[in-house]
C-alpha cells in the first residue's frame, strides 16, 4: 500500500536542544515523549519504533532526564510533533545514578511538566534547569551527597515557584503585613508566610516554617545561593513546597512519595555534611559549577551554560560511575 505522506512533503525536521521531562509507552514499539525546549516551551512528540532503534535514540535518548539535541517535526493546528531522532550532546550533564538524586530530579522535571506549556517560550526554565542537572552531577564529589542534592533541590524549587508564579513570600506576614514574629507559618494556597497573630485566626492546620527556613526563602533568588539547611528544615521545606505545587497545580505528584521512601531507608549523612561545611564552606557544590554566566543566547548550544570542565575537574571517574536516569529501562 502507498503511503499517503510521502517523505519529500513533510516539513524539515528542526534540531531543538530539550530535556526530556516524561515518556509513555504506546504498544509495542512507540514513545510519546514530552520535551522542555526553551524556544518552545513544552513539546510532546511521537517517537515511532524507538523502542527498537539504538541507531535514532540510543544511549538512554529518550530517558527522562536526560538532556540532548532532538530532531522535531512539528505539525500545525497540533500539539503532537514527531521526534525523529536525538544526538548526544557531550557538554551535557551526567546525572548521577544515586537514587535519592534520582528522586530530586524526577520531581524537578515533574514540576516543570506540570507548570509549562505548549508554544509557550520557557528559557528561564531551561536555563535553571539544566543548571540544577550539572550541580546535582558535581554534588555527587562531596562528603554528604544526598544532603547536597536536597540542598540544590531547595535552591531549584525555590526558584523554579516564582518563575512558574508561585513563589513564597517570606518578608511580610501575607495576612497583615507584620515583619516581626515568633514564629512564622504556611498555608500551600497562601502566596507568603503567615505570622502567630493570623495563625491564630486561620482554622487550619499550617505549616510551621521554623526560622532557618525562612532565611533561606528570604535569600535572593538565584539558585546558587542555596542555603545549608540541615535534613529536618528540608523535610519541612520538602513537604510545604509538595503541597503548595499540589495546590497550584490541581493534582498530587508522585516523586516526593519516592523521595521520602528513600529517605526513611537510606541512613543520614549528616554529621558527614555537617564536618563538610566546617571545613571548607566555599567549597560547597552550590558554589562550584554555578558561577558561570549563563549564556542567554537562544542559539548557544544546548547546556553551554555549564561549565563543563569545571564539571569535569570535580569529577575524574566520570565515564565509570555515572550513568543517566533510568538508563536501566531501556
Ligand atoms: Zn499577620
Amino acid at each position: 500500500m502507498k503511503k499517503t505522506h510521502p517523505q519529500q512533503s513533510r516539513p524539515p525536521a528542526d534540531r531543538m536542544g530539550a530535556v526530556v521531562l516524561s515518556r509513555y509507552s504506546v504498544g509495542d514499539s512507540d514513545y510519546i515523549v514530552t520535551f522542555l525546549t526553551r524556544e518552545q516551551g513544552l513539546v510532546s512528540a511521537l517517537a515511532k519504533n524507538a523502542r527498537q532503534s539504538i541507531r535514532r535514540f540510543g544511549g538512554n535518548l529518550l530517558s527522562p532526564g536526560m538532556a540532548a539535541w532532538y530532531y522535531l517535526r512539528q505539525r500545525p493546528n497540533s500539539n503532537l510533533a514527531f521526534v525523529e531522532r536525538g544526538e548526544i550532546n557531550p557538554a551535557a550533564p551526567n546525572l548521577p545514578m544515586d537514587p535519592i538524586c534520582r528522586a530530586l530530579v524526577a520531581w524537578a522535571l515533574e514540576l516543570v511538566r506540570a507548570f509549562e506549556a505548549h508554544h509557550n517560550p520557557a528559557e528561564p526554565t531551561f536555563n535553571l534547569l539544566l543548571r540544577h542537572f550539572g550541580a546535582l552531577a558535581a554534588a555527587s564529589d562531596f562528603a554528604a551527597p544526598s544532603l547536597a542534592a536536597r540542598r540544590l533541590s531547595f535552591g531549584f524549587t525555590k526558584c523554579y515557584l516564582q518563575i512558574a508564579g508561585f513563589g513564597v513570600g517570606a518578608e511580610n506576614c501575607c495576612i497583615c503585613g507584620k515583619k516581626d514574629s515568633e514564629s512564622w507559618y504556611a498555608e500551600p494556597s497562601f502566596d507568603g508566610l503567615i505570622c502567630r497573630q493570623c495563625e491564630r485566626f486561620l482554622d487550619r492546620r499550617l505549616h510551621n516554617i521554623p526560622n532557618s527556613l525562612r532565611e533561606a526563602l528570604l535569600t535572593t533568588a538565584t539558585h546558587r545561593s542555596s542555603p545549608q539547611l540541615d535534613e529536618e528544615t528540608l523535610n519541612i521545606a520538602e513537604n510545604y513546597f509538595q503541597h503548595r505545587a499540589s495546590v497550584q497545580a490541581g493534582r498530587a505528584f508522585k516523586s516526593p512519595k519516592v523521595l521520602r521512601q528513600l529517605l526513611e531507608n537510606n541512613p543520614s549523612d549528616a554529621s558527614n555534611a555537617r564536618r563538610e561545611s566546617m571545613n571548607s564552606p566555599m567549597n560547597s557544590p552550590m558554589n562550584a559549577p554555578m558561577n558561570t554566566p549563563i549564556s542567554a543566547s537562544i542559539n548557544a548550544p544546548i547546556n553551554a551554560s555549564i561549565n563543563a570542565s569545571s564539571v569535569q575537574q570535580n569529577t575524574p571517574n566520570s565515564n565509570d560511575d555515572r550513568i543517566r536516569p533510568g538508563s536501566e529501562g531501556v
